[in-house]
């Protein structure tokens, strides 16, 4: 069976403004951590950044490119992993 989280969702953690709008329209995936006034991504995996990332399936895509929409500041990802292309 295929692989179905083709997609890596990456947050660029440093950079993040902590303005919660990524969890505020995707909370299944995104909150905010008190301690650092930044989102971080729920069952990520930590970078030594301080960003996150987390394999991701279509229908998680899609909800996810709607967070990296909100993202006044563009620092949430999406990169397809067989061709390591980032999508946004
Ligand atoms: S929307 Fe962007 S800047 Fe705002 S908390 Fe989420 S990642 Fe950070």
């Amino acid at each position: 069976m295929a692989n179905t989280r083709r997609f890596v969702l990456i947050h660029d953690q440093p950079n993040c403004i902590g303005c919660g709008a990524c969890a505020s329209i995707n909370p299944k995936h995104w909150k905010m951590n008190d301690e650092t006034n930044k989102s971080f991504i729920i069952d990520g995996e930590f970078l030594p950044d301080g960003g996150s990332q987390r394999d991701i399936d279509d229908e998680q895509f899609k909800l996810n490119k709607e967070a990296a929409e909100v993202c006044p500041v563009k620092v949430i990802h999406i990169k397809e992993k067989s061709s390591n292309k980032q999508i946004i």
